[in-house]
């Protein structure tokens, strides 16, 4: 049976060394097996990676990028803004994807699209301009080191519409820092696994897109019912304020009162000051506006301005909770200024925050500690909440001088360069770790070690939870837990809606059927669904583990397990690691994987 609506079946393949851009019809077969986004791209890395023999370099001109939103992406129901880039990462050498919000993903399935890939280089910087059905690579050579806010600007003014909209990389981006993002809309970010570096790679500043097209819905009637209940439902929930008002600024003082904020680069998991930086702070003194995706109505972004003293002037979207915990308590910042500040030069640079924290964090403690001199450091020290010498190390890795130009490779070479560095970085496969602390629980390790992607929360995070239930979790429910938050959220990704609804305003996995057969017609029932998304796990894990990863790749750095945090409610906890590779074991064995993490042979054959 023919799948009815939800896609327009096609799928724009540009190759930036030939100069050409080819509409492919997409078979349903494709469609209904990989349903979208993550799904699409997983499945379409995967092919390119078994053409060239498993041999690709993740800056080489084989890499594919590919742009795929969600066939929900786009319409009227909550929260459906997203789009996923999915390539081989960077930071890793392995799967990478990550996640923007805004409304490109909007925009570009309006253009009559449901994916995106991108493979080549062009001979010179150039963006690759989609307009409702016309496709042109316009060279641009004079957006060369030009911000990602700035060139989004500048885009729209050559192509004559504010009505375009544009996912560009920064500096950082065309100087392949290997956690380099890509921005739209101001400041939503695909941040996480060096995309914006294979952009640069690439010789592509920016891709803009206009489209006006009609997306296709099988039950236009059933979707707006269902969508309407679930707006309902989450307006009615009684924490939509606070997240209307506060986004997820209101992380800060949750994660500081569990002790899982980082501090000093992950020494503490409490910061002292938490009163300066957290989101009173923020709506007391800096806050003037509200920012959404696309048809969101809990507009978790955060417009600010600083109105005084030495950033004034400085304005931004955001910060999120991730960047001002990784950019404030973790560098020992108590200035809100300046994280609004070191947020808007990541955004102009197009830095990943997160990845951004965690090196600064670590070349601080590394000069504290004596493993990096003042030579390191080009004869300038740097110390805890020092905002100026923080802020030049964030210039610096943009455009790789000195210290900057390793930081800029990422967790490995900076491990390579300085071994000892090893027992400071927080990082798993080379992705440095988002800003939860999994000192405090066991399952959230277990999900940083064996996320595809590396150490990042949106893969599992079941922190909150478990800490919510108490320590007397069996290994049998952590390592559950962990599975079912893995196999649940790439739905999200395929589908192209933000996953926010679910976790905080309690909008549950049946809304998602409901919406999902609305729009495509198909009769899927959520078992289904969450079958086809546990695929792309057991594929994502085939494609790291036939790149060389296994076991040894799972594992989580030096301070989980040594290293005791050192005040606060988690004082003294570590992750024992005998008692975590009994919860590996444990999640081998439920996952069909074999003692060493790879799964069974003949998985292959049903990628094929
Ligand atoms: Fe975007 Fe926040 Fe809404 Fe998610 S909850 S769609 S990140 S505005």
């Amino acid at each position: 049976m023919s799948i009815k609506s939800g896609y327009f079946k096609k799928h724009l393949a540009v190759d930036l060394s030939a100069g050409s851009c080819t509409r492919v019809d997409l078979e349903e077969s494709f469609l209904r097996d990989y349903i979208g986004g993550r799904g699409f791209g997983a499945k379409m890395v995967w092919d390119n990676l078994a053409a060239h023999d498993f041999k690709v370099d993740p800056l080489g001109p084989e890499n594919l990028l590919v742009i795929a939103p969600g066939p929900l992406t786009g319409l009227y129901l909550p929260s459906s803004g997203k789009c996923s880039f999915i390539s081989l990462s960077p930071s890793t050498g392995v799967y990478g994807d990550s996640s923007m919000g805004g409304s490109f993903g909007a925009e570009l399935r309006q253009s009559g699209l449901d994916v995106l890939s991108i493979t080549g280089r062009a001979e010179q910087l150039s963006v690759l301009l989609i307009d409702n059905g016309e496709n042109k690579i316009l060279p641009m050579p004079e957006l060369e080191g030009k911000g990602c806010l700035e060139t989004e600007g500048l885009v729209k003014e050559a192509l004559g519409s504010h009505e375009i909209n544009v996912a560009t990389i920064g500096p950082a981006g065309e100087n392949l820092v290997r956690f380099a993002c890509v921005n739209a809309d101001w400041s939503r970010n695909a941040g996480r696994t060096g995309i914006g570096a294979v952009m640069g790679s690439k010789n592509l500043k920016a891709v803009a897109v206009r489209g006006a097209k009609d997306l296709p819905v099988h039950d236009l009637d059933g979707l707006i019912a269902e969508a309407e209940k679930a707006y309902a439902y989450m307006r009615n929930h009684k924490f939509f304020d606070l997240w209307q008002r506060e986004g997820l600024m209101n992380v800060m003082e949750y994660a500081n009162a569990a002790g899982i904020l980082p501090s000093y680069n992950f020494k503490d998991a409490s910061f002292a000051r938490i009163g300066q930086i957290n989101g009173d702070t923020m709506l007391d003194s800096y806050k003037i506006g509200d920012s959404a995706c696309f048809s969101c109505p809990m507009c978790c972004g955060n417009i600010c301005l600083v109105k005084q003293g030495k950033y004034i002037g400085t304005v931004v979207e955001g910060p999120e909770y991730e960047t001002c915990a990784m950019l404030g308590s973790n560098l020992g910042i108590d200035n809100f200024a300046a994280v609004l500040r070191a947020a808007q030069a990541c955004d102009e640079y197009g830095i990943d925050t997160i990845s951004a924290g965690n090196l600064i964090g670590a070349a601080i403690e590394g000069y504290e500690k004596g493993i990096l001199s003042l030579k390191d450091l080009d004869g300038r020290p740097i110390t805890w909440g020092d905002e100026e010498a923080i802020l030049d190390l964030i210039r610096k890795i943009a455009h790789r001088e000195g210290i900057g130009d390793i930081l800029a490779n990422g967790s490995l070479q900076v491990i390579e360069t300085w071994p000892e560095m090893d027992k400071l970085i927080l990082q798993v496969k080379g992705l440095e770790q988002s800003a939860y602390d999994s000192r405090a629980g066991a399952s959230m390790a277990l999900a940083y070690a064996t996320s595809d992607i590396g150490a990042h929360h949106t893969r599992a995070w079941t922190i909150a939870k478990e800490i919510e239930l108490g320590k007397d979790w069996s290994n049998e429910e952590k390592v559950e837990l962990v599975i079912y938050h893995q196999t649940l959220r790439p739905l999200f990704d395929m589908l192209g809606v933000c996953r926010l609804p679910w976790i905080e305003l309690g909008l549950n996995e049946q809304h998602y059927e409901r919406f999902y057969s609305s729009v495509t017609g198909e009769p899927a029932t959520l078992p289904e669904l969450l079958e086809k998304s546990n695929r792309i796990y057991d594929l994502t894990r085939l494609i790291n583990t036939r790149l060389g990863m296994s076991r040894a790749d799972d594992t989580m750095p030096y301070k989980v397990h040594s290293a005791p945090v050192q005040t606060g409610p988690t004082a003294g906890q570590v992750i024992d690691k005998k008692d975590f590779e009994r919860l590996l074991d444990l999640y081998y064995q439920k996952r069909g994987w074999d003692s060493n993490g790879i799964p069974a042979a003949g998985l292959e054959k049903q990628y094929s």
